[in-house]
């Protein structure tokens, strides 16, 4: 879809992000990409022109109105920082309630300080994943613009998160691509009982996306990929609650899985401007952690020396892997699904955000991964199995020293638990058969935190016996 509409929007305006070129686009278009260089694009801000409270205190007194949805709203509580919407085009659904919390269980798991490891909770969004800070910011950029139908490629959680906001406001058709087979039931079944036509292409996640930016070109459409760059404005907002749940002070270390890369894309954006703005006086490290079967930015970053080099980054370079990417049909494969992505749409973003935060990017096995997602469960905080790569990236750094004992950790849980139930099942079962289909191809072979349950006769007898009384 490409269309412009007259909104007077003057303070804010979508900017390629190659300094090089540098081309401003009004924010009533509609692209996905700079009209000049086909680079990513950025909202920026002209924040003299913009009201910008004096310390991130301020959002405090929008406690006290919670009855107002936007300032209920997790995301649009902190409008003031990503001010490109009128308030009465605003997508919400009271998204990004969701708090911080520290856990010592699962620091002790990771070797941090007891009360050194928090957990961001993005699970208790409305349709159970972080995505929800963005797709209220995509869906309100939709409604400004007009848009009647909006469409996503999903490996689940987009998907879903599309199809509530286009099902609760009423206000667009919905469609979803997804790669066959690859989609964790939990999350199809929401875009389904929201009422999103689903379309199951034949194909995986990478190729999904190359069809629906096809569609979304030739047709009417509103695309809600992560390379809509207004929903990596509402993923902003989890960093903002991150700093409030620790009395606005800013943690050495944030620690994100790495799919398509938007998240941690926003989370960089969200330091730079807050830093610009003299809100915070620190950028905290940022740990990006890639399933070893979906490590396209480890392996660049790390092996190839990839960089964000001033917005200069090496495009040769990466042509050339994914090149040899294709060449040799590699195809990523991980449990978890929500990261089962070779390609990510927002890689050069991602370096950006590395280089603002001095980041670094690791890979982790999905023995690893299973594993600490049952640990952080066991702790009581159901996430999916995505998630479980912070905790699992979180350790590694530990061993080598890269995150000390001391430093403040927040990790941030992508996803709910009961978005992938069967891969939970198939980790506790103890059954054989059902492990061995389901995790001994990803390389999985032990599960040592299992919790499996116990068969009993029908009988009393049996039973107590059975709970050692
Ligand atoms: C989308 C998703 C990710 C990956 O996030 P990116 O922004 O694409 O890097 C990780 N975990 C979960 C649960 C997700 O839904
Ligand atoms: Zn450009």
């Amino acid at each position: 879809m490409t269309a412009t509409v007259p909104i007077r929007t003057s303070e804010a305006f979508q900017k390629c992000l190659s300094p090089s070129c540098g081309a401003t686009f009004d924010v009533g278009e509609v692209r996905t990409s700079c009209g000049d260089c086909g680079g990513l694009l950025d909202i920026t801000y002209d924040w003299r022109r913009l009201f910008v409270p004096d310390s991130l205190r301020w959002f405090e007194a929008k406690w006290s109105r919670r009855n107002e949805l936007l300032a209920r709203s997790g995301v649009w509580r902190f409008h003031e920082l990503l001010p490109f919407a009128p308030p009465e085009k605003i997508v919400s659904i009271g998204e990004g309630q969701t708090p911080l919390h520290s856990t010592p269980g699962v620091a002790r798991y990771v070797g941090v300080g007891p009360d050194n490891l928090y957990l961001q909770y993005e699970g208790m969004n409305p349709s159970g994943s972080f995505k929800d800070n963005g797709m209220t910011a995509a869906s309100t950029h939709a409604r400004m613009v007009g848009a009647k139908m909006t469409a996503c490629a999903s490996t689940g959680n987009t998907s879903a998160s599309l199809a509530i906001y286009a099902g609760v406001s009423g206000l667009f058709q919905c469609v979803v691509f997804v790669g066959s087979g690859k989609i964790a039931y939990g999350k199809l079944s929401q875009a389904l009982d929201y009422g999103a036509k689903t379309l199951q292409i034949r194909g995986d996640f990478d190729d999904a996306l190359a069809r629906v930016r096809e569609v979304c070109e030739q047709h009417p459409i509103y695309l809600c990929n992560s390379v809509n760059p207004f929903r990596l404005e509402g993923q902003k907002s989890i960093m903002y609650r991150v700093m409030e749940g620790l009395g606005w002070q800013v943690p050495d270390w944030i620690v994100v899985p790495g799919g398509n890369l938007g998240n941690s894309s926003s989370f960089g954006k969200a330091f730079q401007e807050l830093h610009q703005l003299g809100l915070i006086d620190r950028i905290p490290r940022l740990a990006i952690i890639n399933a070893a079967g979906a490590d396209t930015l480890e392996v660049l970053v790390n092996n190839q020396s990839l960089n964000w080099n001033d917005g200069r980054s090496d495009a040769d370079l990466i042509r050339d892997f994914y090149g040899t990417m294709d060449a040799e049909n590699r195809r990523a494969h991980t449990l978890a699904s929500a990261i089962e992505i070779n390609r990510p749409v927002n890689l050069v973003k991602a370096l950006r955000a590395l280089s603002v935060c001095n980041g670094v990017v690791r890979s982790v096995s999905d023995q690893e991964i299973v594993d600490a997602r049952a640990q952080i469960a066991a702790h009581g905080f159901g996430c999916e199995p995505a998630s479980g790569a912070t905790i699992a990236g979180v350790r590694q750094l530990r061993e080598e020293g890269i995150i000390a004992a001391s430093d403040r950790v927040a990790c941030v849980l992508t996803g709910h638990q009961l978005k992938d139930p069967d891969l939970t099942v198939a980790y506790h079962m103890g059954d054989p058969k059902r492990q061995a289909e389901k995790l001994h191809p990803a390389g999985v072979h032990s599960t040592p935190f299992a919790n499996s349950p116990v068969v009993v006769d029908n009988d009393t007898n049996a039973i107590v016996k059975a709970l050692g009384l």
